[in-house]
């Protein structure tokens, strides 16, 4: 499956595409580069609001702690 299309600008995915945390691995994984992106809350968020969520929104909608 390709990756979602707005991998490259994707605040989320910028912010911590160097992170160790195996959380946010495992959601970029999941969500950005596999079947989840359309079930992207920041995608939806976007949708909704017009404007792109904050970087720490995770792809399930909760926020970084
Ligand atoms: S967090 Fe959502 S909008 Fe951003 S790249 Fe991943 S699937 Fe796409």
């Amino acid at each position: 499956m390709a990756d979602c299309e707005h991998l490259p600008n994707c605040g989320f995915c910028k912010k911590y595409a160097n992170t160790k945390n195996l959380v946010v691995r495992g959601f970029i994984s999941m969500y950005c580069k596999s079947a989840k992106q359309s079930e992207c809350k920041r995608k939806e968020y976007k949708r909704t609001h017009g404007a792109p969520p904050p970087d720490d929104m995770m792809p399930s909608g909760q926020m970084m702690k």
